[in-house]
């Protein structure tokens, strides 16, 4: 195993490499345990680079078997070959010369998915972030572009189809019983982005003619026996192509895209030129096995890495520390393709749960980076919600300060000027700044600094002078590395509402505020309105249009106004939240003092007014009744958290809601739309409301019949497993929901996917009795403990959804991901430090469990030889 060298990379220190690569030709022959890799690759020595300067390239656990310099073999005194790095010396001065390198690799022991390796019988690759020196030695990072040829030999009945990026060029028997084919990608790129596919698999095939007329066959590559389960991916991908076109002007450039799907996979998808390897989760679907949450995923990601192909692929990054330049900018494209797919409201209320449950924690605890982080120890663990996330909320800022209209116009300098390159947020925000004539030099620090910012907010009305005042002031909390920070620039969307429901038109008295969008730039600002009719009620940050703490007194009485009126359907939305999440702090403190609870009834009656007015779209009273999640509970609270207080309470707000509407919810849960399955948002959204009311209905009975009903007579997996969770959940132990999980079981017993949300239902239950169901399933002999998607939906469910299981109070939950982790990190490093950061926010928890967590934290540190992704990880999470 590679271990922690402990060497820091700072961006700082960012230098070109001494030779220039101009192509390199890749030859494969593959064999499970011997697959030989033949290099050539023409290079020349920059200009200014010293005579002697030596050609270093990057591996990684490789051994080399022989090198060439054009053609001919190398004295052994003239280069160095470690399993991390070769290095050449004595090469020509000027002109282009071949290094030919020849590597022999074991796709079978690869057990990291980092390189090359097979699953279930098919080889297939994953590059990014440092994956092609497992492969061969090469200068393996992303600002090292060429024009790759890949051949690839392997037997006929071991791989049927070898891909590779690029369009085909052709291919034939090789000698007995084996073949061959050839591919040439005329796009220089990096070697993140290189990928070989080669597979016994099955295939759908399609067709798209982009906008200036040219034909593109489009290939899905599933398992054998799934291709009836690939139609949605492919519709994603045709309706994807299409709106690139419109909505950024981007066409595709090859005459193929293909997709792969693999079932043991690291990431969700990866967007390789011309041929995207996805993990299968994210491609497989039909209504049987997958919910319409699938549906939505396979959408966002088929879209996400489609989209990657111009912002990513035809752009790269100059080096890693710019990673969110494709991955910030790629993921606020797909949220656009998604909000113009479905409904853009209640997407976008989704896109501000995930970034409050994930990306808010990391910017409050130990593992706290800034968008373009400025150093690292392994870039294996800077993809993080930071990073896709919030650096998709940083261009949805530049997009509400510039408008739609100067972003499209920055939007398109940027692919005309930098196509072909390895570019920088640097040259990304230059662009805006250009098209615009605006100034982003203090906006740029959102790359810069980490943290949550916070501003507080206060309004005063003057009755007499028909005056209203709002201040703002910016506050940003230290961070690790970032002990001062400097003032940001924070566009916070804003409305006046008056008290007939109304919005007020006018015009603060400042120019700091335009298009109604306060520009927050100093420590303090006032901005006065005049000629308000009557006290309005300020909605601000109006469809979370910075990614920021708004700290307001506001009563309940003007929430409620912004509920009932806000023209902005996320800020009804945000309202609602904010009452309920206010309650909910309130009762679990009271809950952890062991004081009385409250009654929950001014919320209950907003829920359940909400649940039943017609008005209002199913997908988006959806939201409204789901309650904020105990982890949203425990972010808000802050410290001294027990998560059994925050459980107990939200528990007993639940019981109080679901009683007050009993009516409502048992006529709701029967709502789910009739007839054949269709994934679109409509019936998405009324099975969502059906879901939520089930839950409700079910509590207010304090009975499983009804869950166990909708569970046997279901004919679709949402349904399906939205009545498995509400009998997992609320009724553990009772014959009904012993019943439903054992059938489950069974029926799905050939489909890993499915029986991944079987695991992970039960992972969540609520209660310390969970951790030894999670050991028992863990140890039952068919639990895979290789497959990636499984481990994330045992043990990943458990550690970070289930927040009383996890959490028990004896410790019971963190030795276990602390054992695993250890485990998991001998063969697969990624995995293992992923699922560790589920113990981030260990510092906020009260004493006991505290203590328990860092005695965990510290039995990994002291478990012996660590991969780097895991000791850097649990370092962070330890130092003070
Ligand atoms: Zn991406």
């Amino acid at each position: 195993m590679r271990t922690e060298t402990g060497q820091v990379y700072k961006l700082t220190d960012y230098k070109p490499t001494d030779f220039v690569v101009e192509r390199i030709d890749l030859t494969f022959e593959l064999d499970p345990k011997e697959t030989t890799v033949v290099s050539r690759v023409i290079l020349h020595r920059r200009e200014g680079v010293a005579a002697d300067a030596p050609l270093v390239f990057d591996g990684d656990e490789l051994t080399l078997d022989s090198l060439q310099i054009d053609g001919n073999d190398i004295d052994a005194s003239l280069y160095e070959a470690t399993p991390d790095s070769l290095t050449i010396r004595g090469l020509p001065e000027s002109g282009p010369f071949e290094v030919t390198v020849n590597t022999t690799i074991s796709p079978d022991t690869n057990t990291k998915l980092m390189g090359l390796y097979r699953t279930n019988g098919v080889y297939c690759t994953q590059c990014e972030a440092e994956g092609f020196r497992r492969i061969t030695y090469f200068y393996d990072r992303p600002d090292v572009l060429a024009v790759y040829t890949v051949t690839i030999i392997a037997g006929k009945d071991d791989a049927k189809y070898l891909l590779s990026n690029g369009n085909f060029l052709g291919g034939g028997n090789y000698d007995e019983g084996r073949h061959f084919s050839a591919w040439f990608d005329p796009h220089p790129k990096p070697s993140y982005l290189f990928a070989l596919v080669g597979g016994d698999l099955g295939l759908i095939e399609d067709s798209f003619t982009t906008m200036s007329g040219r034909e593109v066959a489009l290939k899905i590559y599933v398992e054998h026996g799934k291709e009836g389960r690939a139609g949605y991916a492919m519709d994603a991908l045709k309706r994807s192509m299409k709106w690139d076109e419109e909505v950024f002007g981007r066409e595709y450039d090859l005459d193929i895209f293909q997709i792969v799907a693999v079932s043991d996979f690291n990431m969700g998808a990866m967007e390789n030129k011309g041929l995207n390897v996805f993990n299968d989760k994210y491609v497989l679907a039909d209504p049987e096995t997958a919910t319409d949450a699938d549906y939505a995923n396979i959408e966002a990601i088929i879209a996400h890495e489609y989209f990657h192909n111009w912002t990513g692929n035809r752009i790269t990054c100059r080096d890693w520390f710019q990673l969110c330049l494709k991955e910030g900018l790629t993921v606020y494209r797909d949220h656009a393709f998604s909000a113009d797919q479905r409904s853009a409201a209640v997407k976008r209320i989704a896109e501000i749960r995930l970034l409050k449950a994930h990306q808010f924690p990391e910017d409050a605890g130990p593992l706290a980076h800034p968008v373009r982080p400025e150093t690292y120890k392994e870039i294996n663990n800077f993809y993080t919600a930071t990073v896709y996330e919030k650096g998709s909320e940083v261009v949805r800022m530049i997009r509400t300060i510039l408008g739609a209209d100067d972003f499209r116009k920055g939007m398109d300098l940027y692919f005309e000027r930098h196509d072909g390159d390895a570019a920088t947020i640097e040259d990304f925000l230059a662009c805006f700044a250009e098209a615009s004539g605006r100034d982003l030099k203090q906006f740029a620090l959102w790359y810069s600094q980490a943290g949550t910012p916070s501003v507080s907010v206060s309004t005063a009305w003057n009755e007499a002078a028909k005056t209203f005042k709002v201040t703002l002031e910016q506050s940003l909390a230290p961070t690790p590395g970032q002990s001062r920070k400097a003032l940001m620039h924070i566009p916070l969307a804003y409305g006046l509402i008056l008290p007939d429901g109304s919005e007020f038109d006018g015009q603060p008295d400042t120019d700091d505020a335009e298009n109604g969008v306060f520009h927050l730039t100093k420590r303090k600002q006032t901005f006065t309105f005049a000629n308000v009719p009557g006290r309005p009620v300020l909605s601000i940050n109006r469809s979370f249009s910075a990614p920021v703490n708004i700290a307001m007194e506001q009563s309940a009485a003007d929430l409620a106004h912004i509920a009932r009126h806000d023209s902005d359907g996320v800020s009804r939305w945000q309202a609602l939240n904010e009452q309920a999440m206010r309650h909910l702090v309130a009762v679990s403190k009271l809950a952890r003092d062991g004081r009385n609870l409250p009654s929950a009834k001014e919320l209950a009656d907003i829920l359940v007014a909400t649940a039943s007015d017609e008005s209002l779209e199913p997908a988006f009273r959806a939201q409204a009744l789901m309650l904020p999640a105990e982890s949203d509970i425990a972010r808000e609270i802050g410290s001294n958290i027990d998560p059994e207080a925050i459980h107990t309470a939200r528990e007993a707000v639940l019981s109080e809601v679901a009683g007050s509407g009993i009516e409502v919810f048992t006529r709701l849960a029967d709502s789910a739309p009739e007839g054949p399955y269709s994934p679109d948002a409509a019936d998405a959204g009324m099975r969502a409301l059906a879901g939520v009311a089930l839950a409700y209905a079910s509590i207010a009975e304090a009975h499983p019949a009804r869950a166990k009903a909708a569970y046997d007579k279901s004919d679709n997996m949402t349904v399906m497993s939205q009545a498995l969770q509400v009998l997992a959940h609320q009724f553990p132990g009772s014959d009904e929901a012993a019943d439903a999980l054992a059938g489950f079981k069974s029926r799905f017993a050939g489909d890993p996917l499915v029986l991944d949300k079987w695991y992970s239902i039960q992972a969540m239950t609520p209660g310390a009795q969970t951790c030894a169901r999670v050991e028992e399933l863990l140890n039952s002999d068919d639990f895979d403990r290789t497959n990636p998607n499984r481990m994330r939906s045992l043990i990943g469910s458990f550690s970070a959804g289930n927040p009383t299981g996890f959490n028990a109070a004896d410790g019971a939950g963190y030795r276990l991901l602390a054992r695993e982790v250890v485990d998991i990190d001998k063969r697969n490093p990624q995995l293992a430090a992923r699922l560790l950061t589920a113990m981030r926010s260990w510092r906020s928890l009260e004493a006991g469990r505290q203590e328990l967590a860092r005695l965990a934290l510290v039995s990994i540190r002291e478990a012996g030889e660590l991969s780097p992704d895991v000791g850097d990880i649990v370092d962070r999470m330890l130092a003070n």
